[in-house]
């Protein structure tokens, strides 16, 4: 049988994930990365010097004593949580194709159910803010489809009364794989419609 080469493309193993991020000293580090990928600059006076105070996980501007940490400004910020079980949160939940319940998270994580469920909530709104603020961009491929099963006596096809009409546009990669996908829902399949 012929592979699908969507399912089967490489991700990231459980095994590479923990080599990877399995401390919170790399998951700290990856995020000062994001923050600043060419090293660290002070955000009040743009200074490249800095002192680490590692009891407080911040750093300070050697010039203007302007304090910081990698953190500010993001869902890991003020929580108890150690950076590592945050970022295997985010694995777990974005390896499952269709989704992975708080019950599961807790047990995974090895936190307390309202814990990871609060988790689980703040992770899947930024997704949710994230995904609003995405424009596609590049290659876009769009197409139509109806979302729904038809009802016992309802009209075959589109026609049935059961079936919600939507646009998916998909922006894929210089290999044609998927990289973002938005669906949006239509009244019917009108050229009107999909302009909008
Ligand atoms: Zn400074």
């Amino acid at each position: 049988m012929a592979q699908n080469e969507i399912q089967f493309q490489k991700g990231l193993s459980l095994h590479d994930f923990f080599k990877d991020y399995g401390t919170d000293e790399q998951c700290e580090q990856a995020l000062a990365k994001i923050r600043w990928p060419d090293g660290y600059r002070c955000e009040s006076c743009d200074h490249e010097n800095y002192c680490y105070i590692k009891s407080r996980k911040v750093y300070q501007c050697t010039r203007c004593k302007q304090q910081t940490s990698v953190t500010r400004g993001t869902i890991f910020h003020s929580t108890n949580l150690p950076l590592s079980k945050w970022f295997l949160a985010i694995y777990l939940i974005s390896q499952n194709k269709n989704g992975i319940s708080a019950l599961s998270l807790k047990r995974q994580i090895g936190v307390s159910y309202p814990t990871a469920w609060s988790i689980k909530h703040k992770l899947m709104q930024v997704m949710v803010e994230s995904d609003a603020r995405y424009k596609l961009s590049e290659t876009v491929t769009v197409d139509d489809a109806c979302l729904g099963g038809r009802l016992s006596g309802d009209k075959p096809g589109r026609g049935s009364g059961n079936k919600q009409p939507f646009v998916g546009a998909v922006q894929v990669n210089a290999e044609g794989h998927p990289r973002y996908v938005k669906m949006t829902p239509v009244k019917a399949f009108t050229s009107y419609e999909i302009q909008k």
